[in-house]
């Protein structure tokens, strides 16, 4: 291709093409995929993808741990939580308030959230920062709608979850789907500032990456 650049304009577009192919994500086998012997699966899929694992570490997390991993005031967020759940009632002859208590997206959030926290520390997970060429799109991609009865099959969630909002609000857990992935580039920063700060990151090439990244021929 002919290019006309300068070399401040040729010097920009390197290091935006090295920032695409280091995009970083955070993503974590929560504690029902640890406890259901899943590491492994989930980890291969993440690898097979052509993504490289750069830190991971297994914990137990706390209470301040995750309520600072969820955008717990967030409004927003609380209340997209709150409105997942309808879409659980869909096709059901059910009433909203009846059956949740509440047709309030934020109080119905506010419940499901208390729900998400206790159930995150219920067991082990597995926290890991994962790199590649849209990470971020990538992991999510792997890991399937959150609604396990909506996420495709050929997804982490898909192939090895089912559940639902509505069996889980009225039972007071959280869904379990198994996986976690961030959602966007300001979630995975400061995801991956919370659970790795001060820690290695780690720096390694993979075999595959001359041949998917590099013109070999
Ligand atoms: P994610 O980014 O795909 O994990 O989805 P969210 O950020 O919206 O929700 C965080 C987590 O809350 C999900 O992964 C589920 O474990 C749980 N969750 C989400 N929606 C619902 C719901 O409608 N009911 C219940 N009980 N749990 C939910
Ligand atoms: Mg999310």
């Amino acid at each position: 291709m002919a290019k006309n650049t300068t070399k401040d304009y040729d010097a920009e577009l390197n290091k935006t093409i090295f920032d695409i192919k280091h995009q970083r994500t955070f993503c974590m086998i929560k504690p029902d995929g640890v406890m259901r012997g899943l590491i492994g699966e989930i980890i291969r899929r993440i690898e097979k993808a052509g993504l490289k694992v750069v830190a991971m570490k297994m914990l137990t997390p706390d209470e301040d741990l995750i309520k600072k991993h969820y955008p717990t005031s967030d409004e927003k967020w609380i209340a997209r939580l709150g409105n997942k759940s309808k879409s659980g009632l869909d096709g059901l002859s059910l009433d909203v308030k009846d059956t949740f208590g509440t047709d309030d997206d934020t109080e119905l959030g506010q419940s499901v959230l208390s729900g998400l926290i206790e159930y995150m520390q219920s067991g082990p997970v597995v926290a890991m920062v994962v790199e590649g060429i849209q990470a971020i799109e990538m992991v999510r991609k792997l890991a399937g709608a959150t609604l396990p009865f909506k996420a495709e099959m050929g997804t982490i969630r898909g192939d090895f979850s089912v559940d639902s909002p509505v069996v889980a609000n009225v039972e007071g857990r959280s869904i379990h789907n198994l996986f976690h992935a961030s959602e966007n580039v300001k979630e995975a920063e400061s995801e991956i500032n919370l659970w790795f700060k001060g820690e290695i990151i780690c720096d390694y090439s993979l075999g595959n990456d001359d041949i998917m990244y590099c013109k070999h021929y």
